[in-house]
Parts: C-alpha cells; structure tokens; sequence
C-alpha cells in the first residue's frame, strides 16, 4: 500500500505533488519518487526514506515541469531501495509509472517479456508495467492519443491484481492516464488542471470537486479535457461531485478512526495476503519458502514464537499445521522462549510471527533458534524489516500498514498466511489431499464472507452500549474458539482498559466459574460444529447463574441467549478469521462510549522494540 499522486495543469507540479506526497505518508514511506515532464522529456528523482529525504536530492530544483506524478512506497515485492523506488519506467524510458497495490502474475509477466528480450533493473512487481505499455505500444498500428490510450488497456487486460496507476509517456508530453482496480484513486477537478491522488484528504487544499473512478475505469487527461472510459475503450460519462468534508478527517478514509478503517479493511487484506499464493484448482505456490520433501519429512516438530496477538494467530496455526502436516507444533511467546534453553535441533522448524518485524523479544528468539541449529521462518507485514533479514525464509503479509496500535488486518492475515504454509507444507508432504482441496476453496471464500460479517456491527454497537461501564468480562471457546477468544479478551483489555479473562469453555467449572454472577458479561465464540452441544452447555452454565452472554456463531443454536451474533459458516481451522471481528468491533465500540482513544491507547506501543 502506498500513496500517489499526480499533477497536470499550468503550474509547477513538484511542490504541488510533494505536498500531497507528504499528507500521503501513512500509507507507507519506504520511499519516495516523482517524474515529470519537461521540454518533451521524461525525468525521473527518487529516493529511499521519506518525501523529505526526496526534496534533499541534487536535480529537484531543476524540476519545472508542469505535469507531473509521484509516489510514497510501502515496499510489498522487493525490499526498500533506491531501485525498487517509483516511479519505474519501461527499458526505453518512454513511460513511466507509479504503482499502487499488487500485480499477483508479475512473475509470469516478466517471463514473458524476457522472453521478448526485456530486462529488469528492480525486483519490483510494478516494473513488468512500463515494459508491458512499451510492449503493446512498440507493436500497435492504432494512432495518435489511441495508441496511448490502447498500450495502457491491453496492458492492464494482462494484469492479475491490484492497481491504481499514473502513466506518463515520453511521446504525449501533455497528457497522463489514470486507472485503478482494488486500489483507490480520485481525480480533483481545477480550472484547465487536475489533481490525482490515493484519497481526496492529500488534495483537498487544491480542490473541492472530484471525479471518482470506479475498478477498472481509465481517465485520459489533457490540461483542457478529460475523457474517461472503460477497458474495452467504451466511453464513460462522469461528473464531479463537491466534497463537502474537512481535510481533518485525513488519512481515514472517512472512518473516525483507525482502528475502524482497518477492521473494514480486512477483506482487502486477505485477499492480497492470498494473491496467487493458492488458487482453487492449482498447487500452491510460495517461492519465498524453499523447501523440500525431504526436508520437511525430517522435521519433527514446529515451534509458532510470537508475542501478543501474533502469538494469538500462532494459536490458530499450531492446530492447523497439525491437522494438515501432522507434525507437532508448540506455540510460546518469546519473551519465555529465550529465556528457558528450549530442546531445538535441526529437526526443529521455527516459525516467528512479528507484523512489524521489529519485536525485539521476538529477533532474539530467532537468533537462539538459528544458534541451535533450527531452520527459520519469518512473518512479517513490512518487507525488510530487521527480521526478514535473521530468517531463512520471510513471507509477508499484504495487510498494508497497520497504524491502530491494537492490531486488527495484521491479525487475521497472519492467520491466512499460516494457513497457506500448512497447505504449502501438506502439498510437498503429499498429505490430506482432500482436506487441503477444501481448505483452499474456504480460504478463497473469506474475503466476501468478512463483508458479511461487517454487516452486524449496528447490533455490536447496540451490545457495547449496554455493557460499557463494567469492570470485569469472560471470554470462552473451545478449540480456535479459544484462540479467538483469548485474541478478543487482549483487543478489550487494550483498548477499553476493562479487565477480561479468556477461558477454555471446558476449564470453567474448575475454579473461574465461582467468579460468574448476576449480570457479569460472557463472550462465547462457538464455530466447531462437533463441539456445539458441549459449548452450548458451558454458556448454559454461566447463564443460569446471571450471566448476559454475547454469543458470536455459525452454528443453530437450539437455545435462546441473550446476544447472538451470526457469522458466516467456514472450515473450521479458519473460523478465526471471521469469528475474532465481532470481538475487535465489540472492543472499538466499548472503548468508543467509554470516550478513549481507541488508536493511542495507554501504555502501548506499535512496535515493541524493547525487551
Ligand atoms: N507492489 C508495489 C511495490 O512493492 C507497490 C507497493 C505499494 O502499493 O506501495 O513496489
């Protein structure tokens, strides 16, 4: 995820671009760029590390062109770098490109054009763009504005993915293209100028009327005119509309916070962390992990090491790699782990789970494992990050940045990723064939099915008004369902300051169960269908005794209770993905009444870099 944005009209460009470029930095700042055009040329300036490092390099005050665009990276393929920095251009330099979002069938793409005789001077997955537009273009027998116009369509026909693009080409000094798919773009309307950007917020100072594309829509824009169309080139007929809100509401989209606008982007990012890692009929495909047959049929246990909610997730993946890859998994958290001479060989397999990758207890744990010989894992939502470079192997969740400090979309894409290395690992094993198929499809499902779940928030709302003045609540499940509510018991705790245990339903009635009375508050989450009678009876228990119960379920439940939120049926060793929502909206909307600020909650720190 990233921020773009983009100028044409009949003033300097540069400032006007680095100005959005530094209101867009919360969407990531691994980098920055910008191209403009001046005197019919294409130049390019870029830098790694923040727009203000940019504005430092030798060249920027010559910049004096009038259409422009540029770029603030959060890296997703190829860590952060000056080569791997926006914008890309094709290996002619007659276009240039800024990217946001992800090309899942980039790697196919480059073989295609190497095979057509391209090179390629970044890891990126945006570089296949230029090339492909110069591709399309160098062979096309359209003219004038259509040729342009035509290379960029037919290119993005190729892609598999996420885009919002800015193009600018050497041959129409006075013109860019726009166009987004699954990643957002808004065009502000001025006199004989336009301003692009990822969210209206970055340009508001510049203008109050927008157009807004929709997937898949092309805008073609001169200084006078802008035409927009679809991707079979039939025209769109758009008009701007007035925004009416303050620039305040910033980076969030709209939502009043960010924790909120990240619970809402959990569909996206799953559906990025999945990208083409599995597809319904296909082997999986994770080339970040090279490992081999052999290898895995040695490997006698897994340790999931992790602190806080990604140990939670570790939870979750401990019984998934266990019912698919049948090897045993332990989870522990890694302030305990270093400290206790843990028995690990080199048949022991280490996976680490960090979103920011600079967990400081969490580094020093890897370092132990590798010191003993282990072979090592990482997970980690930022590329690069100080774990990424101790471990073996990286994976990285694409949940985007994660800035709530109470940890929402990093959470449940670790948990897609851990699901796609067991399914991984199961395949190279030849294990669970039939259980793997239909774990892939489920997986394949969630992004739709967390839409759904959104949808009970009003009833959630309505539960946390009633409650939110208590001092003490239960969480309790049975399988995951206790993972998930030992992850919605933390979420409560972080951000509402309510004190809350999560239980295994079953350890109830041996001692916390004398802590249960009249009106005290008990969370359930019951999505195993071969537990429902047995946790049923649990909730049963705590309600005879007073208890007001919030039940979050995919199962018919044959009794009445008081809260009932239903969610989406799913294989269970995911349920987690969905089930754990209700719990991160119930704690938002608790830490809402109690009037907190849900984002900066005390005590607490994103990234716990300290031991
Ligand atoms: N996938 C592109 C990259 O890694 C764009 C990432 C972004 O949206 O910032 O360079």
């Amino acid at each position: 995820m990233c921020g773009i944005v983009g100028y044409i009209g009949r003033k300097e460009a540069k400032p006007i671009i680095l100005n959005g470029l530094s209101r867009l930095e919360y969407r990531g700042y691994d980098s920055a760029g910008i191209a403009t055009i001046e005197s019919g040329k294409l130049t390019t300036i870029k830098s790694l590390g923040r727009v203000s490092d940019l504005e430092k390099v030798p060249g920027m005050e010559s910049l004096k062109g009038t259409l422009g665009i540029g770029h603030t990276r959060w890296a997703t393929h190829g860590k952060p770098s000056r080569e791997n920095s926006h914008p890309h251009m094709d290996n002619s330099e007659s276009f240039a490109v800024v990217h946001n979002g992800i090309i899942e069938n980039y790697a196919d793409l480059k073989d295609f054009l190497k095979d057509n005789g391209y090179t390629f001077l970044s890891q990126t997955d945006t570089e296949v763009i230029p090339n492909l537009i110069h591709f399309h273009y160098s062979v096309s027998t359209e003219t004038g504005n259509k040729k342009f116009i035509k290379a960029v369509t037919d290119t993005c026909n190729m892609l598999k993915g996420s885009y919002a693009l800015e193009i600018l080409a050497n041959d129409y000094p006075d013109n860019m293209i726009v166009v987004r798919k699954d990643s957002p773009l808004v065009i502000g309307k001025g006199q004989d100028e336009k301003y692009i950007s990822s969210d209206i917020p970055a340009i508001l100072s510049f203008t109050k009327d927008f157009y807004l594309l929709n997937d898949n829509e092309f805008a073609f824009m001169s200084r006078e005119n802008i035409e927009f169309f679809d991707k079979n080139l039939r025209p769109i007929s758009k008009t701007a509309q007035s925004i009416t809100w303050n620039a305040g509401a910033a980076e969030k989209e709209g939502f009043e916070d960010f924790m909120l606008k990240e619970i809402h982007e959990q569909s996206k990012s799953i559906r990025e962390t999945i990208g083409s890692r599995i597809t319904e009929n296909g082997s999986s495909s994770i080339p970040d992990i090279d490992v081999s047959k052999d290898y895995l049929k040695s490997v006698n246990k897994i340790f999931i090491i992790a602190c806080g909610t990604a140990m939670h997730a570790g939870y979750v993946g401990k019984t998934i790699f266990e019912s698919l890859c049948e090897i045993p998994v332990e989870v522990e958290a890694a302030s305990e782990f270093r400290y206790r001479n843990p028995i690990i060989n080199e048949k022991t397999l280490c996976l680490f789970i960090s979103q920011s990758g600079e967990t400081a207890d969490t580094i020093a744990a890897l370092k132990l494992a590798k010191s003993c010989g282990a072979r090592t894992i990482a997970i980690s939502n930022v590329i690069g990050s100080s774990i990424s470079r101790e471990a073996d192997y990286t994976v990285y969740t694409h949940a985007g940045p994660e800035i709530a400090v109470a940890s929402t979309k990093a959470y449940t894409a670790q948990i897609a990723l851990l699901a796609i290395i067991a399914i991984h690992f199961a395949e190279i094993l030849e294990l669970n064939e039939e259980k793997v198929n239909e774990l892939k499809k489920d997986i394949l499902e969630l992004p739709n099915q967390i839409d759904e779940v959104l949808k009970t928030k009003e009833q959630i709302k309505q539960f946390a008004q009633r409650v939110y003045k208590e001092t003490d609540m239960f969480f309790i499940g049975r399988g995951v369902d206790y993972a998930v509510a030992l992850e919605g018991s933390l979420k409560l705790k972080e951000i509402s300051y309510i004190h809350s245990e999560a239980y295994p339903s079953g350890e109830l009635k041996h001692g916390p169960i004398a802590l249960i009375e009249n009106n005290v508050t008990v969370i359930s989450v019951l999505t195993n269908r071969m537990l429902v009678e047995k946790s049923v009876s649990n909730i049963q228990e705590v309600s005879t005794r007073g208890a007001k119960t919030f039940i979050v379920t995919n199962q018919e439940l044959n009794h009445s209770f008081d809260t009932v939120i239903n969610i989406p049926k799913t294989n269970v060793l995911i349920s987690p993905i969905l089930s754990v929502i209700p719990l991160q909206l119930l704690a938002y909307y608790i830490s809402k009444e109690k009037g907190l600020d849900v984002d900066k909650p005390r005590n607490l720190a994103k990234s716990v870099t300290v031991e």
